[in-house]
């Protein structure tokens, strides 16, 4: 109903001249647009997840929708040096992508360069340095690829029964309670790399296959220390992707993340910018990152950001398989920011 109602209004705007008016306003000038990404597909992730994941043939029609609008795609350092001094150029926009995942050099990297666009790599580095698929985004994918199949949950967690994965409840508690399972027994890495192992046999997923692809797998060190850094900058999202509501244990995944990117690349050491990973924001955070000297976070929540917005509170618009170009166009222009609008967390 409300996506209905933004479309009919973009619409209406586009007729009458209004997007090219705020296109061209001081208001739009004085605002960065902030674009958030994550992986892009080497099979089916999009359909799976297109949250999550874009095919390769949206982001390429995003980035021609950028060139073609005249959008001024800056680096984030630069971005936000522009936003603070007042003289950002005309629709100016940041090209982020989350965590790091292997598609990123074999897709996105590949479309940057093509189109000589910028773009700011927030990294989680613990899978980086260990080269497993993500526990939790792997079974999710595993638990969907195998939906037609039914899964016995003996021995793979607490649970004893069946689940029936076609239907949104059975997904949702199979997902849940292997992932208990693995909090419960506090199994390793390698240990819940082995129980994926176990779920995609039992779904008769052929797993050795989805790791040869590098399918939900994060780009190795070596890797992320080949991109360019006139293409890519590199920083920060905490070692483990979670953001603990304790200032010791929030601090330490800062630490840790800041010190494996200085082992994987030290060309980024000494990072201030922080993305929040998965979107999960809370007013302590913000003293606890200003202690760490960090200048920049950015969220999930979707809007255009200003001079006078909270830096460490950075609004960004999350790209999806869902965005229509219309709407992708809207808020380059910046008339999509003035729509109402709901906040999507990741
Ligand atoms: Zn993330």
């Amino acid at each position: 109903m409300l996506r209905r109602l933004k479309l009919t209004l973009l619409a209406a705007s586009e007729r009458v001249g209004l997007s090219s008016l705020v296109a061209r306003s001081p208001w739009r000038r004085a605002r960065l647009l902030i674009l958030g990404y994550h992986g892009v597909a080497l099979r089916d992730e999009a359909t799976w997840n297109g949250e999550l994941f874009l095919t390769e043939a949206t982001l390429r029609r995003r980035f021609e929708l950028l060139r073609d609008a005249g959008a001024n795609v800056l680096s984030l350092e630069d971005g936000l040096r522009h936003l603070r001094a007042g003289t950002l150029p005309p629709r100016s926009v940041v090209l982020t992508f989350d965590d790091g995942f292997a598609d990123f050099s074999r897709l996105a990297y590949p479309l940057l360069q093509e189109f000589g666009f910028h773009a700011t790599l927030y990294l989680t580095t613990h899978y980086v340095e260990r080269n497993y698929p993500v526990f939790t985004v792997m079974l999710r994918y595993l638990l969907w690829s195998g939906r037609d199949r039914p899964l016995s949950l003996a021995g793979i967690s607490a649970s004893n029964e069946i689940a029936v994965l076609s239907t949104p409840h059975g997904s949702r508690t199979a997902d849940e309670s292997i992932r208990a399972h693995a909090e419960a027994e506090q199994l390793s890495t390698l240990a819940r790399d082995a129980l994926l192992v176990e779920v995609a046999h039992r779904l008769g997923i052929d797993f050795e296959e989805l790791r040869a692809g590098r399918v939900l797998s994060l780009l190795t060190s070596g890797e992320v220390a080949s991109l360019d850094p006139s293409v890519v900058s590199v920083h920060l999202h905490t070692h483990r992707h979670r953001v603990p509501v304790d200032r010791q244990l929030f601090v330490a995944e800062c630490a840790d993340n800041a010190a494996a990117i200085e082992r994987i690349t030290p060309r980024w050491a000494g990072s201030k910018h922080f993305c929040y990973p998965s979107g999960v924001t809370n007013p302590r955070f913000l003293p606890w990152l200003r202690e760490l000297g960090i200048e920049s976070a950015t969220t999930c929540i979707s809007g255009l950001a200003s001079r006078s917005t909270e830096p460490l509170m950075l609004p960004r618009l999350l790209d999806t398989m869902q965005l229509t170009d219309r709407e992708f166009v809207a808020w380059l222009l910046g008339v999509g920011a003035l729509l109402p609008r709901r906040a999507i967390t990741r």
